[in-house]
C-alpha cells in the first residue's frame, strides 16, 4: 500500500515529460496541443496500471506511448483491402467496387463546384433529382425516379409520404430481416404506417390480401427475400396478381427489389434474379433498389415508378433528410450510362467479377500458385452476396492453402499493409480469385510469398 502510494507520487508531470529528449521530436511532428492530449491519457493509463498492481513505467516508455496513441489516432480505421473471399458484393466490405468512369465522375465533381442544383440555361437553382431521372427513365422505361440516400431510406420515405396513419399490406413470408439488424417491419414502423401481415409463414393467397383491403390501405408491398429462400410448400401470389388486384381498389404496388438488377444474372449460371425493367413492365407502381448491390454504383436508394407517386415523394419534407450527396450522383449518372450505353458487363466491376470465364478463373490461381511457389489450385464456390440470388453460386477455382494454423494465417493476412481478407473452409486457407481486382494481385501475391516463406 505505502509502496503504491510512492509509485503514485512517482509519475511525472506532463510539463516533465513534454520536457525530456524524446519528446521534442513529437512536438514538431505533431504539435503542442495534441501531444499534451496524448501524454495525458499515457500518464492515466500508467496510474490506472500502478492501481492494478502493474510495473512503473519510465518517461521513456510514457513518451512510447503518447507516440502510439498519436499514431492510433491519425490512422483511418477506413482503409482498402483485398477481397479474396469471392463474395461480389459484400456488405462489410464496402459492397460495389465503382467503374473507372464513376471514380473519375467522383474525382471531378469533388475537387469544385459543380452544377448539382443549378439550372445553366436559366442561371438559378436548378433541380438536384434532374441528374439521374432521364437515365432512369431510358433504363427501366418508368415514367419517373428518384434518387435517396439508401434503399432502407427509400422504402421509409415511400410508406411515410403514401401511408402514414393509414395502412400496408404484406406477406407474412415477407417480413424479413436483412443484414446489420434492418428489418423490414421496423421500418414500416417509423413511416407511421399500420403493418398488415397477411397469410402465412410459408403460403400466402391472393384471396388473404383481397380480404385484408379495406379503407385504410394504401399500399401493397411486395418485397424481395434477400438474403433467404423459402422452400417447399410453399406459394406467394405473383407481382402480376397483386399488380391486377391493386387496380381494382385503386391501391398502388410497391415493389422492394433489394439488389436492383438491370441485367440477367441467369446468363451467367445463376437463377434469374428479377430485374427492375420486369417490375415495371409487370405494372408496379413504385420499385425500389439499392445503388450498391447488382447496379454496381454507390450507396443509394432509387425509387422507380409512376409519377403521380414519385411527384408525392419528391415534395415529402422527409425527402430533403434522405437526399443523396454529390459524389454519390456523380458516381450513380456514370454507372447508369454504362447501362445505357450497353457497356454494364464490361465497365462495372461486379459484373466484371460475376462475368468471369471459369477457365479464367483458374489460370488466374495456378498463375498465383506458381508466382508463391506454395499452395494448390482447388475447386471451390463463388457466391454474389448483398441479398441478391440466396443459395445460388458460381464455380470458381481457388488457392488452397493447406497450413497448420489457418486462423493464425488469415489473422496475418488481415494485417497486411493492405489489409487481405480471405476464406477458412474446412481448415484450409482459401482465396478467390474472382473478387481480387487485377489492380491488387501484385500485392495480393507479394503478401502471400513474404508471410509463407518465414
Ligand atoms: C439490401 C436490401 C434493403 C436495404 O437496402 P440498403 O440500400 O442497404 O438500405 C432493403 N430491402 C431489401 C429486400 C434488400 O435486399
Amino acid at each position: 500500500m505505502e509502496n503504491g502510494l510512492m509509485n503514485m507520487r512517482s509519475l511525472p508531470s506532463v510539463d516533465r515529460l513534454l520536457q525530456i529528449d524524446s519528446a521534442a521530436d513529437l512536438i514538431v511532428r505533431y504539435g503542442r496541443p495534441l501531444l499534451v492530449e496524448a501524454v495525458r491519457e499515457s500518464i492515466d493509463s500508467a496510474r490506472a496500471s500502478l492501481q492494478n498492481g502493474g510495473e512503473i513505467i519510465s518517461n521513456e516508455g510514457l513518451i512510447a506511448a503518447s507516440e502510439e496513441l498519436l499514431e492510433s489516432w491519425l490512422s483511418s480505421t477506413l482503409q482498402p483491402v483485398i477481397n479474396a473471399t469471392g463474395v461480389v458484393i459484400h456488405t462489410n466490405l464496402g459492397r460495389s467496387p465503382l467503374s473507372q468512369a464513376a471514380i473519375e465522375a467522383i474525382r471531378k465533381i469533388a475537387q469544385g463546384y459543380s452544377t448539382i442544383e443549378y439550372d445553366l440555361d436559366r442561371g438559378k437553382r436548378g433541380k438536384r433529382e434532374q441528374h439521374c431521372e432521364i437515365l432512369l427513365r431510358q433504363i427501366t422505361h418508368a415514367e419517373a425516379g428518384i434518387v435517396v440516400n439508401n434503399n432502407a431510406a427509400a422504402i421509409l420515405l415511400s410508406l411515410t409520404a403514401l401511408a402514414k396513419r393509414k395502412t400496408v399490406l404484406i406477406s407474412r413470408s415477407q417480413l424479413i430481416e436483412i443484414g446489420g439488424g434492418f428489418r423490414i417491419p421496423d421500418v414500416l414502423k417509423q413511416s407511421g404506417a399500420k403493418l398488415i401481415e397477411v397469410g402465412t409463414t410459408n403460403r400466402t393467397h391472393l384471396h388473404d390480401f383481397e380480404s385484408a383491403i379495406e379503407t385504410r390501405t394504401a399500399l401493397i408491398l411486395l418485397a424481395h427475400h434477400s438474403n433467404f429462400k423459402i422452400v417447399g410448400f410453399t406459394t406467394e401470389p405473383s407481382l402480376d396478381e397483386l399488380v391486377s388486384l391493386g387496380k381494382r381498389f385503386d391501391i398502388p404496388v410497391l415493389h422492394d427489389l433489394g439488389s436492383g438488377a438491370l441485367l440477367d444474372t441467369a446468363q451467367f449460371g445463376m437463377a434469374h434474379e428479377p430485374t427492375v425493367q420486369e417490375s415495371i413492365a409487370a405494372g408496379a407502381q413504385l420499385v425500389a433498389f439499392s445503388g450498391d448491390k447488382l447496379l454496381g454504383g454507390p450507396q443509394a436508394g432509387i425509387l422507380v415508378g409512376k409519377k403521380s407517386l414519385i411527384d408525392k415523394l419528391r415534395v415529402h419534407p422527409l425527402a430533403r433528410a434522405v437526399r443523396p450527396d454529390k459524389i454519390a450522383l456523380a458516381a450513380l449518372v456514370a454507372t447508369l450510362q454504362h447501362y445505357l450505353k450497353n457497356e454494364a458487363l464490361q465497365e462495372i466491376p461486379i459484373w466484371q467479377m460475376i462475368a468471369a470465364d471459369e477457365q479464367v478463373l483458374k489460370q488466374r490461381a495456378e498463375h498465383w500458385v506458381e508466382t508463391i511457389g506454395a499452395g494448390e489450385v482447388a475447386a471451390g464456390a463463388s457466391t454474389v452476396g448483398g441479398g441478391s440470388l440466396p443459395e445460388e453460386t458460381q464455380k470458381t477455382w481457388h488457392l488452397k492453402i493447406v497450413i497448420p494454423k489457418p486462423d493464425h494465417f488469415t489473422k496475418r493476412l488481415r494485417q497486411w499493409h493492405v489489409p487481405i481478407i480471405a476464406r477458412i473452409e474446412d481448415n484450409h486457407v482459401l482465396l478467390d480469385p474472382r473478387t481480387v481486382l487485377p489492380s491488387q494481385e501484385e500485392e495480393l501475391l507479394r503478401a502471400l510469398a513474404t508471410l509463407l516463406s518465414d
